[in-house]
């Protein structure tokens, strides 16, 4: 993968670099997770008891109480069995994207495989929302050096940009030296990718994008480093969180190791309070208005 493509510049006189920052939900439910796929089939999928209509409609709640505006990159296998869901997100004023038909991480598949699922998750998407789709966010990031094909793809297949690279490192996602802020990763094409954030300190990058960074972390501490980078490096905040990270009462998975259990059950019961903190502080849009990715459409 080419990194050192053009960088996108905030500011200018017709987009004030003091503009809001970037909210965004990953659709999925609390089994259909990366760290879940050991433990249970997709096959299973149909049968789990669902918990992802109540959450997103909580969400929804909870942006409308603060005049934000998000993406969602909603899974295809959702949005066939909650099309109703769906419209009611579009209807409520946010972006819908995708985030491929199954939670499959791109590095588990091949170009082809990869092109026909990011044409199905489009056009269903599309189909239900009566909007179009610009947008894709990989499964657990997982755009990684080995998959420098995926964005020529996307890009043939109809879409204006991806946010599928946490630029850190970490166990099981990341480019630990990619750009950590929207740049042009195809030279003959006017597409981009635009980075969850990250915050430098002592040379080193910290995450503070969202996911479960925020969650386990004290909200002052995630709000420090948040201002930091609002501050000093003049781009977006770019946002991310799940619909489980907001449910408490999800049933529990047996059978989970010790870490994954931390990760994935820490401080449920505390994150709504988090977000509503966060939305307070500033204001929160869409991709696809914040880049203003769909003008040329
Ligand atoms: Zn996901």
């Amino acid at each position: 993968m080419d990194l050192n493509r053009e960088q996108v510049s905030y500011g200018s006189a017709d987009q004030p670099a003091a503009l809001a920052d970037v909210m965004s939900v990953d659709v999925e439910d609390y089994f259909q997770v990366s760290a879940m796929e050991g433990i249970i089939d997709r096959r299973d999928w149909p049968s789990m008891a669902c918990r992802v209509e109540r959450n997103v409609h909580e969400i929804l709640d909870l942006f409308d109480r603060h005049q934000a505006k998000a993406t969602f990159f909603t899974l295809g296998w959702i949005a066939r069995r909650y099309p109703d869901l769906i419209r009611e997100i579009a209807k409520r004023g946010h972006e819908i994207a995708s985030h491929g038909m199954q939670h499959i991480r791109v590095s588990s598949q091949s170009p082809e495989a990869f092109r026909s699922d990011v044409r199905e998750s489009r056009a269903l998407l599309e189909d239900i929302s009566g909007s179009v789709v610009l947008g894709y966010r990989a499964a657990s990031f997982s755009l990684t050096p080995g998959t420098d094909w995926a964005h020529a793809i996307l890009a043939e297949e109809g879409y204006r940009y991806s946010s599928s690279i946490y630029p850190i490192k970490h166990d099981h996602y990341g480019i630990p030296d990619a750009p950590r802020s929207a740049y042009q990763p195809l030279a003959d094409r006017d597409f981009l990718e635009i980075p969850i954030s990250t915050m430098m300190l002592g040379g080193r990058r910290l995450p503070c994008g969202g996911g479960g960074y925020f969650r386990l972390l004290p909200f002052a501490a995630s709000n420090w480093m948040m201002e930091r980078v609002r501050a000093h490096d003049a781009m977006p905040l770019i946002f991310y969180f799940h619909p489980w990270e907001i449910d408490p009462d999800q049933p529990r998975i047996e059978g989970l190791g010790a870490k994954t259990r931390f990760r994935h059950y820490t401080n449920l019961s505390r994150m709504k309070m988090k977000l509503e903190r966060l939305l307070q502080k500033g204001r929160w849009d869409r991709f696809d208005s914040r880049f203003a990715v769909g003008k040329a459409l």
